[in-house]
């Protein structure tokens, strides 16, 4: 038997309003070429200027994730040529980074460690056609956070799973919008498998570029299974760095060790030293607000859901405000929660939205017995299709159900008149009859019966009140 040992390392761009070390524009989707500046395409003689806004956000995230921040790091340039690095070395932070020692702890309450949390600049964007290669330089720049893990994940699962918190802490804390489409959180894994009975770890391949939840899974799954094979073949494993096939499925060879690059890192010549003074750490600490887990935990507690219900509204932080902002106006959180996750969740991920207000209306027409579950469902998906009020729609369609209990007696006992055999039955103990009362009462109000309050006056009919 093998146990897979997995180690993450991931980078996140922090949305600041501009690039790390100049003025230009730090900006998703714009024009290529349009936010650069001798700065950020590495011209002779531009020195860089540190973004106070980025450090901010990186320690912001650094505390959010338990670590420890350094009063004092240090930047250092990575040296190496690729063609959208146009300074040919990349600012970042190698012996002295930002914050260390950190952790999240998963819902198995395992605790998966963070070695290190660095700042440094991205890089510019490759974008291969048929024609050859374009490169837009708007990215080069741009603040990434750069999380490495100790290797103390053991699975997939675990790995998506602490990718999914990370994502989220990075959203709760506003530094972030994590989306992985984007590109704005990326991440590369490292794998290797060990003998379950043995102390000694064995050879580490890495994968690059996992650029989803799912790619992430598949191609750990597939990289156990590669180096399984080879080791039970009596092969093995060689050191190097993998890329993955999206289409295939499968990882394959991008550099062995032996073409592996040397960095010849060196401090910043042009960087004094980053120095965070305690009340500047203190006030971080203090903007934090609340996080996910702290949320869940809150929603358990305060307000009695359930473990699951908790975890689901909360990993999505806008379903979570969705949530705790209609529960202001409709203050019954079970429900108000299995409305949020299920019917306006599944909207909400084909991006639809509503608004707590529509929301609250909507849940109180059917509290009061307006309309039928049911229809709210209907109704709800054309709240959030057209933006109109839930009243209004259910005016057009008119969806009203009837619940006035005097004319509801009045079809009731028709129907039970019409079919006296079977009151007979009923009343001889086929219990099962009532079904079919109910069913000619929906039929004859084309469903717009209020089922609760017939099902009451059928009770007292039927039994001869
Ligand atoms: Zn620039």
């Amino acid at each position: 038997m093998w146990e897979p040992v997995i180690g993450l390392e991931i980078h996140i761009q922090l949305q600041t309003k501009s690039k790390l070390f100049c003025s230009c524009k730090n900006s998703y989707g714009d024009p290529p070429n349009t936010n650069i500046c001798p700065v950020c395409l590495g011209h002779p003689g531009t020195l860089p200027v540190l973004n106070w806004e980025a450090v901010k956000m990186a320690t912001k995230l650094a505390t959010a994730l338990h670590c420890r921040i350094n009063p004092t790091s240090y930047f250092a340039r990575k040296n190496y040529f690729y063609p959208d690095l146009p300074k040919g070395y990349q600012i970042t932070q190698h012996k002295y980074p930002l914050a260390q020692d950190g952790y999240i702890v998963l819902r198995s309450g395992k605790k998966i460690r963070i070695e290190r949390l660095h700042l440094e600049e991205d890089s510019g964007k490759s974008i291969h056609t048929e024609e050859g290669t374009l490169i837009d330089f708007n990215r080069c720049g741009v603040p990434l956070a750069e999380i490495v893990t100790k290797p103390d994940i053991s699975s997939p699962e675990e790995a998506v799973e602490f990718l999914k918190i990370l994502r989220l802490v990075a959203i709760y804390t506003g530094v972030s919008d994590a989306d992985m489409e984007k590109g704005n959180m990326r991440c590369d894994a490292n794998l290797s498998l060990k003998p379950a009975d043995s102390g000694s770890l064995g050879v580490k391949t890495e994968v690059k570029n996992l650029n989803s939840f799912r790619f992430l899974a598949r191609a750990l799954q597939y990289e156990i299974e590669r180096q399984r094979k080879l080791l039970e073949a009596g092969g093995k494993v060689v050191q190097e760095t993998r890329g993955y096939d999206s289409h295939r499925g499968i990882t394959f060879t991008m550099r062995s060790k032996e073409e592996a690059h040397d960095y010849r890192y060196f401090p910043e010549p042009d960087l004094p030293p980053l120095v965070l003074s305690e009340e500047f750490l203190g006030k971080i600490k203090e903007g934090i607000g609340e996080l996910p887990w702290e949320k869940k935990s809150r929603f358990v507690e305060e307000l009695g859901l359930d473990e699951d219900t908790a975890w689901v509204l909360c990993g999505e932080k806008e379903m979570a405000d969705l949530f705790e902002e209609t529960l202001k106006h409709f203050p019954k959180p079970k429900e108000l929660a299995n409305w949020v996750k299920t019917e306006v969740m599944k909207l909400w991920k084909e991006g639809l939205r509503v608004t707590p207000i529509q929301l609250t209306k909507l849940l109180k027409m059917v509290e009061q017995g307006y309309i039928s579950r049911l229809k709210a469902k209907e109704v709800l998906e054309e709240v959030a299709k057209t933006g109109k009020n839930p009243e209004e729609i259910v005016e057009e369609k008119g969806l009203l159900q009837i619940s006035d209990e005097a004319s509801l007696r009045v079809i009731i006992e028709e129907v039970v008149r019409e079919f006296p055999d079977k009151v007979e039955k009923y009343r001889s103990g086929k219990k099962g009859l009532l079904g079919f009362f109910m069913g000619q009462v929906m039929r004859r109000t084309r469903g717009k019966a209020n089922p609760k309050i017939v099902n009451k006056i059928l009770g007292e009919v039927l039994n001869g009140k």
